[in-house]
């Protein structure tokens, strides 16, 4: 019996200004009522731009939304133009940070020793790891999966220490499902996502592998979140197109109904 609680969170990836966001997350603070946040975390992961301006909404107000950043910099305040420290996210309150988001992979040339060094700025400074992994289709094609999803979780967990990563969450993300309309499969998804908590086991032991939230992400909707969520390795979804619809993200929210 899982004591797991799901975290269902919203990437906006490069979407809405800072007025938009505040619309947003008070449309979502709205529609949420106390039932929902029962056994359920909810976040959303919106442009640094964006981070103050729900920060102000959500501390203001004292929201059950939690909220956090799609990217870090693996290094400490200095010259690093363009960069944003983990020490300026923390200060932000923010709780998550997505790391290794297959776009990042894709269209800015983050590695593994570069997403693992990303790792460890975030628990450095307090902030729980979204660990984005997955495969892109070709790989899937050849049966490789599983393999090259792991060797992404071995890549970003070295020299890791078991205290931080007990506290981590995983996002398993076939990249052929991102953004596509495809969904993968609930029983594939399981498929890599029990892969990944086994090895969770191996590096880490069981108190880790069992606390560790294994999140899927991939064309994921309220039609078929139920399904995804049924899985018993599965334990939330990231979210991205889907959630910057504040109707249907609720309604991925409200999984169970
Ligand atoms: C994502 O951006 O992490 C994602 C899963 O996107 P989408 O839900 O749009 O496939």
């Amino acid at each position: 019996m899982t004591t797991r609680t799901p975290l269902m969170a919203g990437n906006w990836k490069m979407n809405l200004n800072h007025l938009e966001a505040i619309a947003h997350v008070q449309k979502l603070a709205f529609a949420l009522t106390e039932k929902d946040y029962e056994g359920v975390e909810v976040a959303v992961l919106p442009p640094f731009t964006d981070l103050r301006s729900v920060q102000t909404l959500v501390d203001g107000d004292k929201l059950k939304i939690r909220y956090g950043a799609q990217d870090i910099s693996a290094h400490e305040p200095g010259a690093y133009t363009g960069e944003i420290s983990g020490s300026m996210l923390a200060k932000l309150h923010c709780s998550y940070v997505a790391i290794g988001h297959s776009e990042r992979r894709q269209y800015h040339g983050e590695d593994e020793p570069l997403v693992n060094a990303k790792v460890k700025a975030a628990f450095q400074h307090g902030l729980t790891p979204i660990l984005c992994v997955g495969e892109e289709l070709e790989v899937r094609e050849a049966g490789n999966h599983v393999a090259h999803t792991l060797a992404q979780v071995d890549g970003a967990l070295r020299d890791v220490p078991q205290k931080d990563a007990v506290t981590l969450v995983i996002a398993y993300e076939p990249v052929w499902a991102i953004g596509t309309g495809k969904v993968c499969g609930e029983e594939d998804a399981q498929e890599v996502c029990g892969a990944i908590r086994g090895r969770l086991r191996e590096l880490y032991g069981e108190e880790t592998a069992e606390a560790v939230r294994i999140q899927y992400g991939g064309s994921v909707k309220a039609g078929n979140v139920a399904k995804i969520m049924a899985q018993p390795d599965i334990d939330g979804a990231l979210v991205g197109g889907a959630s910057l619809d504040a109707d249907e993200f609720v309604r991925i929210v409200r999984f169970r109904d």
